[in-house]
């Protein structure tokens, strides 16, 4: 490892010893790309400083959340302000019928919502609510989808577990993993069957209606519309799994842009603008079930929170529907021109996008489904992913997760990526 990143080195070798893998989530530690993390001192629009000085064009963006970018003046001010105001109560707060009025207007399918503190809270609690409603116990989910780490749903799942290569986490219990049954993503054919065998214990379908977590794979025309009918027709409850598409691809998020109405949606991510949260809502007839207004139980002492409201509140805000359109631009200019990069470099590719996520994959195949994205070149990858750091692109340190494109990258920034792109790959190609 070169000097420019020598406090960043020092500062990995001294947290392995004190936090395991000296990371409080796996993916931060680069370990797929082979290089020390590099540690964040500051972020400022698209623009992340490291503690070495070095600075990059940022399109981890906190893993999606950021998509106004870092310290947004309108979100720092609402955090401020709120944190002035005392950060936790433990009794209800204006906040929190705010954020669940702009969520239930944009969210065509939420009628209730419920605040947690992760997207894994959301979907576990989520599952636990399908459970109850349908009093059934099987779900099914898709090869490559990430829910987060709750126990059901760390079977053949997809972001670090894909990364890692850890399929199936040991400390899942074996007869609780059997009431998760896995199909490959975009393969209907395969719902089909699962349902006709155990479509009447099946008490949810939880899918990513654009899967983030194996790459970024859209959903085949018909897809969607296909589960939506067999989910009705079994009743079983459909989960559309929004914690990274929520409000990031759509103004309406992903449900709205491909006009499908799921019975239940969870959210995290955008809807916290960079403080930690997640929710879950859906129709009122289910969600009633829940604790105090029903019996399943589900609670938490910092859901809800002040801050995380305020700052996700100030993004949703300056979110509207002109924002999504710049942000389908900015995302074509980078689809496009990473194309002809790859193109003229000879590199092998394929490039999926949906609005502001964006994923080249290393591989010939087309891309629908988590065995196709498997074929992508992860060595190939991490040369690439090491050569635009050394650019001062920052993204994610995987090949199955996506760049994310905020509202502040400038034309002038994604131009620089985009000769950066040009430049790593004519490396990579050693052209
Ligand atoms: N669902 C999806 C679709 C996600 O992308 C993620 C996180 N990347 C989660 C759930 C889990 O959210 P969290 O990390 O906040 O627990």
């Amino acid at each position: 490892m070169s000097n420019r990143y020598e406090r960043s080195v020092a500062n990995f070798k001294e947290a392995v010893e004190l936090i395991p893998g000296g990371v409080n989530s796996p993916v931060r530690a680069f370990k797929s790309v082979q290089m020390n993390p590099v540690f964040a001192e500051s972020g400022q629009g698209c623009k992340v400083t490291d503690v070495d000085g070095n600075q990059y064009i940022d399109y981890i963006g906190s893993w999606g959340p950021l998509i106004l970018g870092h310290a947004h003046p309108k979100v720092v001010q609402a955090v401020k302000e709120t944190a002035g105001k005392g950060t936790s109560f433990g009794v209800p707060t204006e906040l929190e019928t705010k954020m669940a009025k702009i969520v239930t207007e944009r969210m065509p399918s939420v009628e209730v919502v419920r605040m947690v503190n992760s997207g894994t809270e959301a979907t576990m609690s989520a599952i636990r609510l399908a459970r109850a409603y349908t009093k059934r116990n099987k779900i099914l989910k898709f090869e490559g989808s990430y829910h987060g780490h709750s126990d059901s749903l760390l079977i053949k799942a997809g972001s670090g577990v894909a990364t890692l290569g850890l399929p199936d986490s040991p400390g899942v219990p074996g007869n609780l993993a059997q009431f998760t049954l896995t199909v490959p993503y975009n393969d209907l054919e395969s719902v089909r069957l699962a349902f006709e065998r155990f479509g009447d214990d099946l008490a949810a379908v939880i899918i990513e209606p654009v899967a983030g977590n194996m790459g970024v794979v859209p959903p085949q025309p018909g897809f969607l519309e296909g589960v939506r009918k067999i989910t009705e027709q079994y009743g079983t409850v459909l989960i559309f799994d929004e914690v990274m598409t929520g409000f990031r691809v759509d103004y309406h998020s992903a449900q709205g842009r491909y006009g499908i109405t799921p019975d239940l949606t969870t959210m995290g991510k955008v809807i916290g603008g960079g403080l930690p949260v997640g929710a879950f809502g859906g129709k009122r007839e289910i969600m009633e079930l829940i604790a105090p207004s029903g019996p399943v139980y589900q609670a938490g002492t910092l859901s809800g929170n002040p801050l995380a409201m305020a700052a996700g509140i100030a993004t949703l805000e300056e979110m509207t529907p002109d924002a999504y359109d710049q942000l389908e631009k900015k995302g074509a200019i980078l689809e496009a021109g990473f194309r002809q990069n790859a193109e003229e470099a000879g590199i092998p590719h394929h490039i999926n996008r949906v609005g502001s996520m964006v994923c080249m994959f290393f591989t010939d195949e087309t891309v629908t489904n988590y065995e196709q994205a498997k074929t992508s070149d992860t060595g190939l990858f991490a040369a690439y992913f090491r050569n635009m750091m050394e650019e001062g692109i920052l993204i994610a340190p995987s090949q199955f997760e996506g760049m994310f494109v905020s509202m502040s990258h400038s034309d002038e920034d994604l131009a620089r990526t985009l000769e950066a792109n040009r430049s790593a790959l004519k490396k990579l190609a050693g052209k």
